[in-house]
């Protein structure tokens, strides 16, 4: 099993970075990941970390997927997050929905208990003494190379990036655009927990193992369906999930892409499409705290496979 270290990361996704690791469509591959204060943040006494420039975000990678080319789709499958066995949380006096509440930084450091997820138990944590806490780990950065100039860690797009999407979790599969040869996937910034909005500015940030399989799909395996990337297949719901500069865009860019999906997949219209949007699609926050906004629509996928449809 290919296995790419933590010490080939970047705050950048950009296709001038060399690739870390090769490998065949089809291959299982491990990334190990920083938090997103680079593991810099590690006692509550010194909530502004040990490095000196500590890389925001700090993305693992990146991949390189044989027969990957612009146009493709990269379905990655996430077979397992395994967190460590500590998280921690950082107040910011500039960025957050709160961000007003702090005139400084705070950190706070979270033991992270019975992560081996022994008796098919989810991971625990205890918030105080008196509310523990399911962990549910997801991934917040997780991408592929833009075609044009790199995009920062810090910032969600096309692309996926930072997306802060906590559905990203351990069984399901991510579809990312191919934009570049190779796609040149990288993903970190782990959350322990998260719930939609990110309000405060993070989750509960961690570092850990992330195993995923690979695959490049080409425009003759989508049977003439595109698949709008990023996409998601979560425990029986298919998410579009798009990023703009106002919650109400991105939102509006999360429907009309899953509508043409939904026209493409089912064979409807724009009317009957759009019903069942109406009557069946979800619409959520992923993040508001990012320097672009992240919405998903979720549609079932059990409705689009009563048309025939088998998603690839
Ligand atoms: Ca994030
Ligand atoms: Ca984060």
């Amino acid at each position: 099993m290919i296995f790419i270290g933590k010490e080939n990361v970047s705050g950048i996704l950009d296709k001038g970075i060399k690739a870390a690791a090769v490998c065949e469509s089809g291959e299982t591959v491990v990334f190990e990941t920083r938090d997103c204060y680079d593991d810099a943040v590690v006692s509550e006494e010194r909530p502004l970390g040990d490095k000196d420039n500590p890389i925001e975000n700090p993305a693992t990678g990146p991949l390189y997927v044989k027969d990957a080319l612009p146009g493709d789709v990269l379905k990655v499958e996430i077979l397992d997050i395994q967190v460590r066995n500590w998280g921690v949380m950082r107040s910011s006096a500039s960025c957050g929905v709160f961000h007003e509440d702090f005139s400084e930084r705070t950190a706070r450091i979270f033991q992270l208990e019975n992560r081996e997820l022994k008796d098919g138990k989810p991971a625990e944590v205890w918030f105080d003494d008196t509310l523990k806490l399911q962990l549910d780990p997801m991934i917040g950065v997780i991408g592929t190379a833009p075609a044009g100039d790199g995009i920062t860690t810090d910032t969600p797009n096309s692309h996926g990036g930072n997306m802060d999407c906590r559905k990203i979790v351990t069984g399901t599969t991510l579809y990312l655009p191919v934009n570049v040869e190779g796609a040149l996937l990288s993903m970190g910034d782990l959350h322990a927990l998260m719930g939609d909005g990110e309000v405060l500015i993070c989750g509960l940030e961690t570092g850990g193992n992330v195993t995923v399989r690979v695959s490049v799909l080409k425009e003759s395996g989508l049977k003439g369906v595109r698949i709008p990337t990023p996409f998601l297949n979560c425990r029986g719901d298919v998410m579009t999930i798009q990023s703009a500069g106002t919650l109400d865009e991105a939102g509006e860019m999360a429907a009309k892409a899953m509508k043409e999906f939904v026209k493409a997949a089912a064979k409807k219209d724009d009317l009957e499409a759009g019903m069942l949007m109406s009557l069946l699609s979800n619409m959520a926050v992923c993040q508001v705290v990012d320097p672009l906004k992240t919405v998903r629509m979720e549609f079932p996928l059990k409705v689009l496979e009563a048309y025939g449809y088998v998603l690839p």
